[in-house]
């Protein structure tokens, strides 16, 4: 090979290519010498020395080899023999050599990365040796920082008592911090696996949420859910877990990451305030039923009274009762929210009709505005009638509270493909574009001047919203502040 190239190359452009190649020595293999035959510029650069000083002289007159790093298996004395009595290429991937600075008088951090080539003589013998070393200081130092602001990340997430994990998509490995143990109920020192950890997964959940929320993040490429678990000892606990979808460059998801939290406190807290509101609400609701049946008895005993203000006194009378009755069926429908005790009866009926029930009974509480209904032919979905007559009257009692009085409150129904879309538009006091996406958040309220003397504690579009979500439908608001609002909710039509 050598005898090919020097017929084709005449030495001086050799010399010149060797001199500019990057950190190169040509060593003979003159063992246990090792004469260095030649050194390239990038060489002497690296190793602050200078060409006469080295060329002609054994390896370790000039870099003796205490200096190097004490395992021997990657000394370049043992590098060199192994390459000679194996006639096989070696390499020493990285390895740190510190270097001397004459500047500062001080050595510096160094590491490197270093191939032996073995070049062949005529008689098939290693003649030489190729050393060359290239300075990879800059990488192990980016490595090493980016292994330190890993550690350190996670070292943050536990002390907010956050578990990591990391799971390979493809096959299937799973990687977590050692809260995640303690999350799901085992001494922090067990081994778990993702099978183990998905068993513990309420199964409805695992379904419901698990199950949607991954197929979900496969597409918008992040997750966030809360879901039960069940602990080896049977105790219930709740974990939220939140994350993101990495993909590769073929757009194939291929690891999800992601944190565990566990929310178990917040959410029997939670449930205690829902069990109490419960209570008090179900303890009211029998005082307010005897005070309605009084009401209407003293309205039908009064009917022909001619005296003006007991009829307003009672009809006012009557419109706070019913008031009241709504907020407290409110509160009951919000206790039972909680998961595994929301349930639809799902039966098939007109919308029309019962649209036209809903406007009735708004009628009959008493108020000031026009509504008008643009009814189409008859329209069966199948869905739990009650619950979504509760969506219509909030739709319908929030308009009105809306806006003001005299003003027109128009519904309508449409059938768009296998779909149906019911809504109320008021000319109202509309919703800033920002607010609109969290009306449905629970007990979420616009705060402006307009809304001051309004009462309301923001359940009603919460509780619709979860209706509407509990049929598969959507549910959503398109208004302008100032110019009104149109609420809408759309359902699968009965097939
Ligand atoms: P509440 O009316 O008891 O506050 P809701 O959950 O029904 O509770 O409504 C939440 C919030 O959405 C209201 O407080 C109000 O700020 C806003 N909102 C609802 N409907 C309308 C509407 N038709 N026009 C303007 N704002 C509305």
């Amino acid at each position: 090979m050598s005898a090919t190239l020097t017929s084709v190359l005449p030495q001086n452009i050799f010399e010149t290519v060797f001199k500019n190649s990057p950190g190169s020595l040509l060593i003979m293999a003159d063992l246990p010498r090792f004469t260095i035959l030649a050194a390239s510029d990038d060489y002497l650069e690296i190793t602050s020395s200078v060409r006469e000083e080295v060329v002609g002289r054994g390896f370790f007159e000039v870099f003796p080899d205490e200096d190097v790093d004490e395992d021997v298996r990657i000394s370049a004395r043992s590098q060199f023999t192994k390459v000679v009595n194996t006639r096989q290429k070696s390499d020493v991937p990285a390895y740190r050599y510190d270097m001397f600075n004459p500047e500062t008088n001080k050595y510096t951090e160094h590491y490197w990365s270093c191939s032996n080539t073995p070049i062949f003589g005529t008689d098939n013998e290693v003649a030489y040796i190729l050393n060359t070393v290239v300075d990879i200081t800059e990488e192990v130092r980016a490595k090493e920082a980016a292994i330190e602001s890993e550690s350190r990340l996670r070292l943050a997430a536990e002390a907010t008592s956050l578990a990591t994990w990391d799971l390979n998509l493809e096959d299937q490995s799973f990687i977590y911090s050692p809260r995640l143990v303690e999350i799901f109920g085992h001494p922090v020192d067990r081994a778990i696996t993702l099978d183990d950890v998905r068993k513990q997964v309420n199964p409805d959940d695992m379904l419901n949420i698990v199950l949607t929320s991954y197929h979900e993040s496969l597409k918008t490429g992040n997750y966030l859910y809360e879901v039960r678990i069940y602990w080896p000892d049977k105790s219930l606990h709740w974990i939220k877990t939140q994350g993101i979808v990495l993909k590769d460059e073929k757009k194939q998801p291929v690891r999800m990451l992601g944190t565990i939290l566990d929310i178990t406190e917040s959410k029997r807290d939670e449930i205690r305030k829902n069990d109490f509101i419960a209570m008090a609400s179900h303890e009211l609701k029998t005082p307010l039923t005897s005070i309605k049946a009084y009401l209407q008895l003293l309205t039908k005993k009064l009917a022909n009274s001619e005296d003006d203000f007991t009829h307003t006194a009672l009809l006012k009378a009557n419109i706070q009762v019913n008031k009241m009755t709504n907020l407290i069926h409110g509160f009951l429908d919000l206790s039972k929210l909680e998961p595994g005790k929301f349930h639809l009866k799902l039966k098939d009926f007109d919308i029309n009709k019962l649209i036209e029930d809903s406007i009735a009974e708004i009628n009959h509480t008493g108020h000031d505005h026009i509504i008008e209904f643009e009814r189409v032919k008859r329209l069966t979905v199948q869905a739990d009638r009650e619950k979504i007559g509760q969506v219509i009257n909030n739709f319908l009692s929030n308009a009105i509270k809306y806006s003001d009085k005299g003003s027109k409150v128009t519904v309508s129904c449409r059938r768009t493909k296998g779909y149906v879309k019911v809504l109320v538009s008021d000319e109202g006091i509309g919703i800033k574009p920002k607010e609109q996406s969290k009306l449905f958040q629970r007990f979420y309220r616009v705060e402006n001047e307009k809304m001051k003397n309004i009462s309301g504690f923001g359940i009603g579009l919460y509780l619709a919203s979860e209706i509407i979500q509990g049929h598969k439908g959507k549910i959503g608001v398109k208004s302008e502040e100032g110019k009104g609002a149109t609420f809408y909710f759309i359902l699968p039509l009965a097939a």
